[in-house]
């Protein structure tokens, strides 16, 4: 089996076949999920055959699926599915936000950090008891066709002001801290995952002397940046971009963070898969709090398999989805 799981690796490194992996490889046994553009499908069938690789096809036509997607009910939109095939229109998500901060005027404020490359608002919703507390920050939809994240920010965001004052836990994390929520982090890709191409996940930048335009945001703050797993090809949907913060969409994050200085917190929602991860990703090593952030996110599953029985995968974002090859790296010293 370990071989095996190296050799699927291999094929996820293969860049030029642009698979695009919804479920990495991460251990020897366990199933991977990757959507094959058709173009590869022969290669990538001739590769798993030879391996000796087992696979089963879930779903035959991604994009004809993409189609049946903008539905215009809002609760019907809000559904729990892995991939959500809803999406929320951004005129509806800001006017949500704005009757959320009618609806519980002294609690909840908009606060906007910026606007995106193509000048749509990064509005983000305040949680507040008031003073001048430490915060958790919560964002969704980095990664642009991660429609599920957009939609279960804002259920949150209601679950949040709805319940201040009635459930204990959350009464007792906003009479200490504030919360900080950006439903979509990433709003030009949003609309072009709407519009144009439903597997979007970047931004809509332009890069100088490129063909292609955009870039992995989430490949794009300032912490191991061109490292491995995030690509320097401008035309890779994993691309890093030109610089670390290039991106305006991460720059207004991490000026508002740096310049709150109280943020305690900072929380991130991705779709599919469940797994609850925590540094690093970008290195193996583990961070001074490993054991509180593993202790933290083991109660934080356990919490979650208690409601409807969902299990969550839970560890360092370096073991849970290994990317080649700080991956294999990291196999050799464990496997
Ligand atoms: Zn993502």
């Amino acid at each position: 089996m370990k071989n095996k799981f190296k050799n699927l690796l291999q094929l996820e490194a293969r860049e030029h076949l642009q698979l695009d992996f919804w479920r990495s490889p991460s251990t020897p046994g366990e199933t991977a999920h990757v959507r094959v553009p058709f173009v590869s499908v022969q290669a990538v069938k001739s590769f798993l055959e030879s391996q000796g690789i087992a696979y089963s096809i879930m779903i035959e036509d991604v994009q004809g699926m993409g189609k049946i997607t903008r539905g215009s009910d809002l609760m019907q939109q809000m559904v729990h599915s892995q991939m959500s095939i809803y999406s929320l229109e951004t005129f509806q998500i800001s006017q949500e936000m704005d009757n959320l901060v009618a609806e519980h005027p002294g609690l909840v404020s908009k606060v906007n950090i910026g606007s995106s490359f193509e000048k749509r608002p990064l509005n983000v919703l305040k949680f507040s008891t008031g003073g001048a507390k430490p915060a958790i920050w919560l964002d969704a939809g980095i990664h642009a066709r991660q429609w599920v994240t957009q939609a279960t920010a804002l259920w949150t965001a209601n679950k949040i002001a709805s319940d201040y004052g009635k459930n204990p836990s959350i009464t007792s994390i906003l009479d200490t801290l504030d919360i900080f929520l950006l439903p979509v982090t990433n709003p030009d890709g949003y609309v072009f995952s709407q519009t144009k191409n439903r597997m979007w996940q970047k931004t809509r930048s332009k890069v100088s002397g490129s063909l292609c335009v955009d870039v992995d945001p989430n490949w794009n703050w300032d912490a191991g940046f061109g490292g491995p797993g995030a690509s320097s090809n401008p035309c890779s949907d994993s691309y890093h971009g030109p610089s670390a913060n290039s991106e305006v969409e991460v720059k207004s994050i991490v000026d508002f963070i740096k310049s709150h200085g109280k943020v305690k917190a900072f929380i991130t929602l991705h779709s599919y898969s469940q797994l609850l991860m925590f540094p690093y990703g970008y290195k193996c090593t583990k961070p001074d709090n490993s054991d509180e952030l593993s202790e933290v996110a083991q109660k934080a599953a356990q919490s979650l398999t208690s409601l409807h029985g969902t299990k969550y995968k839970v560890g360092p974002i370096c073991s849970v989805i290994c990317k080649y090859p700080v991956c294999w790296k990291f196999l050799r010293m464990t496997h």
